[in-house]
């Protein structure tokens, strides 16, 4: 435990053994992964090693076959639990996937006011007071296509903490984006990690680790290979596999 932000003792997130196959191809091979309230775990790992597959079994946009995934409590099973699942986890993509036919505003105020039951203005004042924090009110009504890379992901990231998620999954949310707007992501980022949101974020961005990580998981070939913390696995990796990966990307 590093002390970055408050971390509770009470897991979150357990995954436990999870194997998941596409066809004949096994892609996690039974990954074992517990999550406190509050943390923030930095996943990194070669292309295809099975990073994004894995948080996006965590809201069930990929079944698993084997093994069990509890977040908060509910267990993830075979279609039922789908909608409490989604209401408790947000994710963000390397995409952006705004819907491209609303507005900012739209696209943010959207799900609360159909799955959490929102009334309009009650929407648009959350929806407002998520855009002063990503740092754009003054674009609210603009659509995704007139807005820079960086500031569609900022409004995916308010689109997300829209309903009120007790854990955030980030699948590489800056490598779409030109270096100048990185910084900006990270620091609404790392503002939320600060919030105590509990956080999953798949990203190569070593800074971003560094300061705001409090546990860095690295995955090689469908599994976990090593779990460090982000000063240990930066300066002194304990796995050949972690040490190789590391001397490719720095
Ligand atoms: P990472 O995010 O670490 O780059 P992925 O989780 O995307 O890796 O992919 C892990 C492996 O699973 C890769 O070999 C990839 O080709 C395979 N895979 C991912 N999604 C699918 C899919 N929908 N159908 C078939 N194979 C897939
Ligand atoms: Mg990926």
């Amino acid at each position: 435990m590093t002390g970055k932000h408050s971390v509770g003792n009470d897991p979150i997130i357990v995954a436990s053994d999870v194997h998941k196959y596409f066809g004949d191809y096994h892609a996690l091979r039974g990954v074992n992964m517990t999550v406190r309230r509050g943390e923030v775990v930095v996943i990194i790992g070669p292309s295809g090693s099975g990073k994004s597959t894995f948080i996006r079994t965590l809201n069930r946009l990929e079944p698993h076959q084997q093994g069990t995934i509890t977040i908060d409590g509910i267990e993830l099973k075979d279609g039922s639990n789908l909608d409490a699942i989604r209401r408790e986890v947000g994710m963000v993509f390397q995409s952006f996937n705004l819907f491209p036919h609303l507005t900012v505003l739209q696209n943010i105020t959207l799900a609360p006011m159909k799955v959490r039951k929102l009334d309009h203005a009650q929407a648009e004042k959350q929806a407002m007071e998520l855009l002063e924090r990503v740092g754009i009110p003054e674009q609210r009504d603009k659509y995704p296509a007139q807005l820079s890379g960086g500031q569609q992901q900022r409004v995916a990231i308010a689109r997300a903490l829209a309903m009120q998620p007790k854990v955030m999954l980030f699948d590489e949310p800056t490598s779409a984006l030109d270096p100048e707007m990185i910084k900006e992501v990270l620091d609404v980022m790392k503002e939320l990690a600060g919030t105590g949101m509990t956080m999953l974020v798949v990203t190569h961005e070593m800074g971003f680790a560094r300061e705001v990580a409090d546990r860095v998981v690295f995955f090689d070939q469908g599994n976990i290979v090593e779990e460090n913390t982000p000063e240990g696995f930066y300066s002194n990796p304990q796995h050949e596999r972690s040490r190789l990966f590391l001397s490719q990307i720095l």
